[in-house]
């Protein structure tokens, strides 16, 4: 395959604008966006939804391939690349969690050497999120992440991951409980990282101080919390009410309920960030399977993935981040536009990739056609409609 900064061949995409709703034609050369013109759209035309490519910046794995297995391959990294492609994830961050020092650093060498192999898969990385050791070791916060590796910030061992990953770390979520957490933020700020605070259960004051050393974003906020909390104060209150901080959440239908996802919207508004946070059984049929992290497992029908026979015990999330764009819209907590730049626009802007123009002239060319609504089979007074003749009904009336 020609290497994409090569591909020079200009391309026209026709499409209705996600946020204006108007038929555009897109213009694309050298992987940019040239020119965005307003369509003459012909009567029978059925144009799809043209938008941003989606930004995902949690993926644990996805369709059998595992981040946070020791034997993950440079093959499995570029079939990841693929299988979220074709889910509009145009760029993504592969979140390597809790692990002993040198599965992790195994793990790192591995995304590095795939995205030296791959110009697809280095330009579908945005850089990787390492998520944890440095959390919380108190059962809730910690989460799935295995305590016998947790540990406090460690500066020099950090040093050895960015190493091994050829310097792609871009994002970490530590909890800020630890002693000596602030200088490790500024180091870490210092050094080009992200920081954002998840799987903890700081103080208040241990929040304001890692928001004032540079901490930015709470990951997966409202999950990976005590099943009980003092009504307040409490590390959800403080983190939601932090203008500095913006907040990931799960939105799979199965993480948060619906009330919680709509405070946390109003709350971040152009902070508020979509996440998969999804583990390497995402995209595999429903079934029982044995996990690395929950053991057996169950996944349902519905999409949700849970310990085998505990419902109520989730295992990870199943579903690719379209999923949580439908969920939001379905729940009716945001509009299709909204709900898209939330897993689009808004992560780019956090980690301030060239992709947050997204549909804009000079912008990248990631670019999905997409239909929010996919008619499969249309009935009328419960008649189908490819039958019609069966329907006397139906011809009665004509
Ligand atoms: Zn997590």
């Amino acid at each position: 395959m020609m290497p994409l900064d090569q591909n020079t061949t200009p391309l026209v995409l026709s499409g209705i604008h996600y946020q204006t709703h108007e038929p555009v034609d897109v213009m694309v050369a050298s992987g940019i966006i040239t020119d965005i013109q307003k369509r003459e759209q012909a009567p029978d035309e059925t144009l799809p939804f043209i938008g941003p490519g989606l930004v995902d910046m949690q993926v644990n794995g996805f369709a059998g391939v595992d981040f946070n297995d020791a034997t993950l391959t440079v093959d499995g990294v570029i079939a990841i690349t693929q299988s979220l492609l074709k889910l509009g994830v145009t760029t993504f961050y592969p979140t390597v969690i809790t692990n002993a020092d040198d599965t992790i650093r195994t793990i790192l060498q591995t995304i590095h050497q795939a995205c030296e192999t791959s110009s697809l898969v280095a330009s579908c990385i945005g850089g990787i999120h390492l998520e944890g050791p440095f959390i919380s070791p108190e059962e809730g916060p910690l989460g799935a992440h295995p305590k016998a590796h947790v540990k406090p910030p460690d500066w020099s061992l950090l040093q050895s991951f960015i190493d091994a990953s050829g310097g792609r770390i871009r994002l970490i979520t530590l909890s800020p409980e630890w002693p000596g957490s602030a200088d490790f933020i500024r180091q870490c700020v210092e050094h080009g990282l992200l920081v954002a605070i998840g799987h903890t259960a700081a103080s208040p004051a241990q929040i304001q101080e890692a928001v004032d050393a540079g901490a930015r974003l709470s990951t997966h906020l409202g999950n990976a919390a005590h099943q009980l909390l003092p009504r307040h104060p409490n590390y959800i209150w403080e983190q939601l009410a932090q203008d500095g901080l913006a907040a990931s959440v799960i939105a799979d239908g199965f993480h948060l309920p619906p009330s919680v996802l709509k405070v946390i919207f109003r709350m971040k508004a152009e902070k508020a960030i979509l996440i998969s946070d999804s583990v390497s059984l995402g995209g595999l049929p429903a079934g029982n399977y044995q996990s690395p992290v929950g053991g057996e497992v169950t996944l349902t029908d519905e999409g949700k993935l849970h310990l085998a026979g505990k419902p109520t015990v989730l295992a990870g999330s199943a579903q690719p981040l379209l999923w949580g764009v439908n969920q939001v819209v379905r729940l009716g907590l945001a509009s299709l536009d909204k709900a898209w730049e939330m897993a689009s626009i808004h992560p780019s802007r956090l980690l301030n990739l060239p992709q947050q123009g997204g549909l804009t002239i000079g912008a990248p060319a990631d670019l999905v056609l997409f239909r929010a609504v996919e008619v499969i089979k249309v009935y009328k007074k419960g008649c189908d409609t490819e039958i019609r003749r069966d329907c006397t009904e139906i011809h009665r009336e004509k």
